[in-house]
């Protein structure tokens, strides 16, 4: 039975009020920020939208959803690593090609926030960075809220900047209750990589 023309103006008129892109922040000490990420991800890809992960640290390690975005297609999913992997130990200073790894890769995220080809995209580890002054947070803040309208972006990490909490419309903070670490357990392949 075809729909009235008001009933799917209104219907049309509601789906498009709904377009509202979200800023996201997954932080906390827990587990489960940039997993969180992923299946959002996942569930984004499954509505026909077009994925980004940027991610901020990573770049050695060869993690299980590299490959599970490839299988879902480049054109969907696309995961740029864009770090060399722990970029500080202990209280360590930031060397220079960290730094520079870190403005490549928001100079990239941020240019892609405008190229409008995507509908969904994650700094992944993004507080880390910011965390360690190696992005200024205020100009984060900016490009973030002067983003496209319909643009939905998730921002990854522990200790998310009060700007940054301030700035989003969702803040989940993942808190650990258990982690097997504490028991000695190390990292599981498929859970953890
Ligand atoms: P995941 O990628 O599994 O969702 P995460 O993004 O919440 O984890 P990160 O702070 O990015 O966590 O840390 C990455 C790695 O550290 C992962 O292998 C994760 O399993 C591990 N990890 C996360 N939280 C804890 C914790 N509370 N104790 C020990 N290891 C942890
Ligand atoms: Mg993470």
């Amino acid at each position: 039975m075809p729909i009235p023309a008001r009933l799917a103006a209104v219907i049309l008129w509601r789906t498009m009020a709904e377009q509202k892109g979200l800023l996201i922040v997954y932080t906390g000490p827990g587990k489960g920020k940039t997993t969180c990420a992923l299946g959002t991800a996942f569930r984004a890809v499954g509505q026909g939208m077009r994925v980004l992960m940027v991610q901020f640290i990573k770049g050695s390690w060869h993690y299980g959803e590299l490959d599970a975005a490839k299988m879902l297609g480049d054109d969907r999913f696309e995961i740029r690593p864009m770090g060399r992997g722990f970029v500080k130990v202990g209280g360590a200073p930031t060397e220079p090609e960290d730094l520079r790894l870190c403005e490549e890769a928001w100079a990239f995220g941020r240019e892609q926030m405008a190229g409008g080809r995507y509908d969904l995209i994650v700094f992944d580890e993004i507080n880390y960075v910011i965390g360690y002054h190696m992005l200024d947070v205020e100009k984060v803040v900016a490009a973030l809220t002067a983003r496209p309208e319909p643009l939905h972006v998730i921002c990854t990490g522990r200790n998310a900047h009060p700007r940054l909490v301030e700035a989003a419309d969702l803040v989940t903070e993942m808190r650990e209750v258990k982690h097997p670490y504490t028991s000695g357990i190390l990292a599981q392949r498929g859970i953890d990589y």
